[in-house]
């Protein structure tokens, strides 16, 4: 199995750029990063018709649940300066990555990849 790299990782807050959630954030909850897209917490709600289910849902009805959002339409928010950015990478010395904020005037690093 290979791994895909995504700059955006589980766990991140993220706001939406474009689409109809554009500019709301969340954090992100899954990442399909083959199809590139990921789900973000109580965004992109759709909302789906279930049978009962004896154990879950004894009523059968109406449930609502997060979609995925193509990973290109959101943009990390920095923890540093609170604001979405774009994610740049720099190299350690020892051969680790930085995830870094690509804002001119923040520019802080945000986590070990
Ligand atoms: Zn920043």
């Amino acid at each position: 199995m290979t791994v895909v790299k995504t700059k955006i990782h589980k766990g991140d807050q993220v706001m939406v750029v474009s689409g109809k959630e554009a500019g709301k954030s969340g954090k992100v909850l899954r990442i399909d990063a083959e199809k590139r897209r990921l789900v973000i917490e109580r965004l992109n709600l759709i909302r789906k018709h279930t049978k009962p289910n004896p154990k879950k849902n004894p009523q059968g009805g109406v449930i609502e649940r997060e979609s995925p959002i193509d990973i290109s339409n959101v943009m990390l928010m920095c923890p540093a300066c609170g604001q979405p950015t774009r994610v740049g990478y720099r190299l350690l010395g020892d051969g680790d990555k930085v995830r870094i904020c690509r804002r001119a005037n923040c520019g802080k690093d945000i986590d070990k990849v």
